[in-house]
């Protein structure tokens, strides 16, 4: 008994204090900065992209997989910070672009909504809909509500009945298969409820967005609240996002 004991107090506390404001590894890969606008460069650095997120002078948060490779040869012109906040309520408000009379990067924000905020801000639960995706989101998902990440601190709780959730978060790029699952499951959740796309590929398919597998018909007539990046994204983008929404980030 008093071995157990010892080991538990060996432990120590392990939940990050403040999520919302912790500091990521300086080696991830986060939100990035566009640091001059070279025409070349940006046309180069399409060229190389795996994710075909770099368009004019700009990179699609939706889109880009986090992969560097920009960063790696183009350093003077990219620079992926360890800023883990970079979810939008627009596909729009994705796209970091150069702003030529701020002399920088635009950065995507979440407001708070009130109305979801009333409804919400005390208690939101998350059913998951893995439609296709690799499994590392889901896996990202899922330790926002581990020991260290501690999602639930907020009242956000992922569930395992749609009937029992507020919010349906998509991960994967939704793949023709899971299509029929995604809008019975969209459908077996009681009003008023969000949808929320976590992860390149649940925004624009990803890797996976020439697939003639998918099916994202679905996302047609859906509206989106939330979009959270990431190729996985990380528990921290989403459990700041999800506040972010629902007015607890201060
Ligand atoms: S980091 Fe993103 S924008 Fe840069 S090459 Fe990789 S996928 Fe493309
Ligand atoms: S966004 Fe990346 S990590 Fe997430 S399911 Fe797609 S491939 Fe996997």
């Amino acid at each position: 008994m008093f071995e157990l004991i010892k080991a538990r107090l060996g432990h120590g506390y392990q939940a990050i204090p403040d999520p919302l404001k912790a500091k990521i590894n300086e080696a991830f890969p986060g939100l990035p900065r566009i640091l001059s606008p070279d025409r070349e460069i940006f046309s180069n650095a399409a060229e190389i992209c795996p994710c075909k997120a770099i368009e004019g002078l700009s990179i699609d948060l939706g889109k880009c997989n986090f992969c560097g490779e920009c960063q790696r040869l183009y350093p003077d012109t990219f620079r992926f910070d360890p800023d883990f906040r970079m979810a939008s309520q627009t596909r729009e408000g994705l796209i970091v672009r150069w702003q030529e009379d701020k002399l920088s990067s635009s950065v995507p924000v979440v407001k708070p909504d009130p109305a979801l905020a009333k409804l919400f801000g005390r208690s939101l639960a998350l059913r998951n809909v893995s439609a296709g995706g690799c499994n590392a989101c889901e896996l990202e998902l899922g330790a926002c509500s581990n020991v260290n990440f501690d999602m639930g601190r907020y009242g956000v709780d992922v569930v395992a009945s749609p009937r029992h959730s507020d919010a349906l978060i998509i991960t994967g790029p939704i793949t023709e298969n899971m299509a029929i699952a995604l809008k019975e499951t969209w459908e077996a959740i009681p009003e008023p409820k969000l949808l929320i796309l976590c992860g390149a590929c649940a925004i624009s398919g990803g890797v996976f967005a020439e697939s003639s597998a998918l099916d994202r018909s679905f996302l047609v007539d859906h509206p989106v609240s939330l979009y959270i990046p990431g190729c996985p994204a990380h528990p921290l983008s989403i459990i700041h996002a999800i506040c972010s929404l629902l007015g607890r980030v201060k």
